[in-house]
């Protein structure tokens, strides 16, 4: 009874501070006892993961140790994890995966063998949406089952998302036609959308157009690909004041707050170069916020297993129609964002996957993922200006 109260505790305690998913342990019978987990690898990180299972392993010697003493030896390690049994070490053997994820790997095949207007048929009775890519109605309805499947279990753990809020956020830039590798774009339209990923809601839009200094005038073909006009810039506030005002947008909202929102963008452009470039013209600290971002073509194409999707793709693959005009920041944002939703929908989790180091694009690995979930990890004091900026700058004298 004591090794009862002291292993739940040590349960309790573990799970208390955070570290770990809190282990269920079950006394079938006095002699018979089974280690439960609620682990599983979406929402909680490798880390976390190997150490529950080190935790395990630990209190499964514990046990062990009190039922040879009893004179019994049946302690039974369940992981509701697929993979399990290779990720545990091989002396503990005594290993049963959690039934409801043979069920669902069963479920996977059949979905996987189902025909388009099977798969419709399926998501139209379940009540979701029906539209898109015959990939996209795989993953909808495997998502479906899923969250259902897990549901019923008594350790779920409801919102699996990283973030409370996405910014998506698409920049338009000064540009030529065939911008030279050094070309110095200035941000010329600041859109942004808030999305709560709990109810996957738009809660709120900034937007603001930003005079160019280094190159006033506006390019022809700027105007025409974007659609701003001369006019919408030389009225409109420097980089400075908007940059200062989108902050205090971001203070309405207290997406300061570490964990509290991460940002989306189409691509690694709007952060690694424009803002990047912005930031070193207008002598702007780079800021914390945009040093880490998610790449919004790399968590479709990787969700929804298409390769390398345009923005225009993205859309359709849902069935989704742009709505608006291509290249004007305030409808590509729009257009993204509802993208997000409809992921969101569909039950992709949102994680950073590009970060920018010393002013150098970096991709960020699935294994760093499980360990960043905050933009608020301390070295972004540096400003963000690469080896190539710099030079380009020097050079103007700026
Ligand atoms: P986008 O988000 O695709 O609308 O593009 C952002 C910015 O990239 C634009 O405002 C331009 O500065 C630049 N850009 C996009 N497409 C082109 C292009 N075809 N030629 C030159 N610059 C472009
Ligand atoms: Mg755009």
């Amino acid at each position: 009874m004591s090794l009862t109260l002291t292993l739940t505790c040590f349960s309790a305690f573990v799970s208390y501070i955070k570290i770990l998913p809190q282990p269920f342990i079950y006394f079938v019978s006095h002699r018979t006892c089974i280690l439960y987990s609620n682990c599983f690898p979406t929402y909680h990180t490798c880390l976390t993961y190997n150490l529950t299972v080190q935790c395990f392993c630990f209190i499964k010697r514990l046990l062990q140790l009190y039922f040879s003493i009893a004179g019994n030896n049946s302690v039974y390690m369940i992981m509701s994890a697929p993979h399990a049994r290779s990720r545990v070490r091989k002396d503990d053997d005594e290993i049963i995966i959690d039934p409801v994820y043979h069920a669902l790997s069963r479920i996977n095949g059949d979905i996987n063998r189902m025909t388009k207007p099977q798969l419709q048929h399926h998501l139209n009775s379940n009540g979701l949406n029906e539209k898109g890519v015959k990939e996209v109605l795989m993953k909808r309805l495997k998502n479906y089952y899923k969250k259902q499947k897990l549901h019923m279990k008594p350790s779920y753990v409801e919102g699996m998302q990283h973030y409370p809020y996405l910014v998506v956020l698409d920049y338009e830039a000064t540009c030529e036609q065939q911008n030279p590798q050094d070309y110095l774009h200035e941000i010329i339209e600041f859109p942004a959308v808030l999305i709560d990923t709990t109810s996957t809601e738009r809660m709120d839009v900034f937007h603001s157009y930003c005079k160019p200094t280094l190159n006033p005038q506006l390019s022809e073909f700027c105007t025409n690909l974007t659609g701003i006009q001369q006019s919408d810039v030389d009225s409109a506030p420097d980089f400075t004041t908007v940059f200062t005002n989108f902050e205090t947008w971001m203070n309405k909202h207290d997406l300061f707050a570490p964990r509290k929102c991460a940002f989306v963008t189409d691509g690694p452009w709007d952060f690694s170069r424009f803002l990047n470039i912005q930031c070193c013209l207008s002598e702007i600290k780079y800021p914390r916020w945009a040093k880490k971002w998610i790449n919004l073509k790399k968590v479709y194409g990787n969700f929804y297993k298409l390769k390398k999707p345009k923005m225009m793709d993205m859309l359709s693959n849902i069935g989704l129609e742009f709505e608006g005009r291509h290249h004007c920041g305030m409808d590509d944002a729009t257009n993204l964002s509802r993208i997000v939703q409809r992921m969101l929908d569909d039950g992709a989790i949102f994680q950073f996957n590009e970060r920018l180091n010393s002013g150098k694009l970096e991709v960020i690995s699935e294994k760093e993922k499980a360990l960043l979930s905050s933009y608020d990890d301390g070295n972004a004091d540096v400003a963000e200006a690469t080896a190539v900026l710099t030079t380009s700058l020097n050079h103007l004298h700026l």
